[in-house]
């Protein structure tokens, strides 16, 4: 009989996790009795449409013509045709018929080596299921695949799924994206940043006389739309200036807003784009506490949690509100006649679609439009727009587990934008503003890194918002 003895599983650190209990002993594979123990992937974690989409797999190769990853790691092992190969050589070599036979101990040796002289069932070692890992998490989730896969492969969720399953199997994430995800689950922030000092920019903005008003507490003032701020936005001063402005910009127009302060916790995109099955148990306190405000609408600035909240929480439980991005929520009151420009900001920009706002969910009018609003701004687009956007880097844990990795991407962007002639790179997403930053860092460039709300600020107020709120410095 199999042994089927319950183990606690090491993590990806090495330290045991007492809360996790692993249902599958480790095994030792198929045919190489000598080969290193290594455990089974839950494939029961597997959602069975995605294991469908991932026969539907041509091995065409267009993904590799486009993945942003590839074009700076040229290891044919992290595109999506090979992770696809190689994820249904691990299943196959784990859980196929043939592999249970060669693992059970019901099976005698004589039948065993028939299997294994006659059958090519693939081997599956320590070392086979963790390069496979590597190259699982050495991808920053953009979709760029998907949107080009002829085969119309959902990669993205595939990439997510499998990577849950590879966590539930205590693999993964990498050694280097581990304190994201605990710090999400210590903290309630990926940036290890104790939970009080969340409203410490407040503090700080007012006193350096960047923000017109206090943020509104939701819990006080009951409005009708939540700003979920998000949290690079309030704990990375380098960003910091988007909350200060879309606060602004909110006070100046009177918008029925309030925030959630202290109370503000992680979407835990980071857990759900690492593959943590705890995602679901941070989702669904979050959405409760959400619903529970009898708010109309969440506004968001950042790309990341937008999604996450808009797309992924509908999938643990329901919204019983509409998620918009500031931008969708900026153009809207620009629609009412609510919001209009008085001030020029003369120069020249270009515009980066974020992955998890363009790509992943359709918003790629909205910024522009607002954009080619305020007078004197002129927008140059890049070569590379709208689905076809390329990726800066930052998601999907690439930029700290590929550091080098991360930043070459958004240097290449960078480049990208730079050819436009344009004097100034605007985006709408914190996560981006800090990844792109790094690529204008990398190669010394002359472009200036803005968030649309910056520009909106500085239409709408006519104040040097923008570059006080960017000089704001570290406590
Ligand atoms: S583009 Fe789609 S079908 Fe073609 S190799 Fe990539 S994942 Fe497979
Ligand atoms: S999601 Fe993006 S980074 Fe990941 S494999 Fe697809 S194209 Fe490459």
């Amino acid at each position: 009989m199999e042994d089927n003895k319950s183990v606690n599983v090491p993590t990806e650190t090495g330290v045991p996790d007492p809360g996790k209990v692993e249902s599958h002993a480790p095994i030792i594979c198929a045919q190489n009795q000598l080969a290193a123990e290594t455990r089974l992937i839950r494939i029961e974690k597997l959602d069975m449409v995605r294991i469908l989409q991932l026969e539907a797999c041509t091995r065409c190769g267009e993904c590799l013509n486009w993945c942003p990853v590839y074009d700076q790691d040229q290891r044919e092992d992290i595109i999506p045709r090979t992770k696809v190969r190689d994820f249904l050589r691990i299943i196959k070599g784990q859980h196929g018929l043939l592999a249970r036979i060669l693992r059970s101990s019901s099976a005698g040796e004589p039948i065993k080596n028939l299997i294994r002289k006659l059958f090519r069932v693939p081997l599956v070692t320590e070392e086979t299921v963790k390069a496979f890992v590597n190259n699982l998490y050495e991808c920053s989730t953009c979709g760029q695949c998907q949107v080009v896969c002829p085969a119309n492969i959902d990669t993205v969720n595939i990439w997510e799924n499998i990577r849950e399953a590879i966590v539930s199997s205590g693999y993964g994430p990498l050694p280097q994206q581990v304190p994201l995800v605990k710090s999400v689950k210590a903290y309630d922030n990926p940036w290890q940043q104790p939970r009080q000092a969340r409203t410490k920019w407040i503090r700080r903005a007012k006193k350096e006389g960047l923000l017109k008003e206090v943020p509104k507490e939701v819990k006080k003032s009951n409005p009708r739309i939540l700003l979920f701020l998000g949290c690079t936005a309030v704990y990375d001063v380098n960003v910091r200036q988007i909350a200060i402005n879309t606060v602004n910009i909110f006070e100046e127009l009177g918008v029925d807003y309030g925030c959630l302060g202290d109370a503000e916790k992680c979407c835990a995109s980071v857990m759900l784009r690492m593959g943590d099955p705890e995602f679901e148990r941070v989702a669904k306190q979050n959405i409760e506490q959400f619903n529970s405000l009898g708010i109309e609408t969440l506004v968001t600035s950042c790309a990341g949690c937008y999604k996450t909240i808009k797309e992924d929480y509908p999938r643990v439980k329901g919204l019983e509100f509409e998620v918009l991005h500031t931008v969708e929520f900026l153009k809207r009151l620009m629609d009412r006649g609510v919001l209009s420009f008085q001030n020029r900001v003369e120069r020249s920009v270009t515009y980066h679609d974020p992955c998890h706002l363009g790509r992943a969910a359709g918003v790629f009018d909205a910024p522009r439009e607002i954009l080619k609003a305020i007078p004197g701004l002129n927008l140059l687009e890049m070569e590379r727009i709208y689905e076809y956007s390329r990726c800066c880097g930052a998601g999907g844990g690439v930029k700290a587990g590929f550091p080098d990795i991360q930043s070459k991407m958004a240097e290449r962007r960078i480049r990208e934008a730079e050819a436009t002639g344009a004097q100034g790179l605007v985006s709408a997403c914190p996560f981006c503003f800090a990844g792109l930053q790094v690529g204008i860092k990398a190669i010394n460039s002359p472009l200036v890194m803005s968030d649309v709300t910056s520009l909106v600020a500085k239409a709408l107020l006519g104040t040097n918002a923008e570059e006080a709120a960017h000089n704001l410095k570290a406590e």
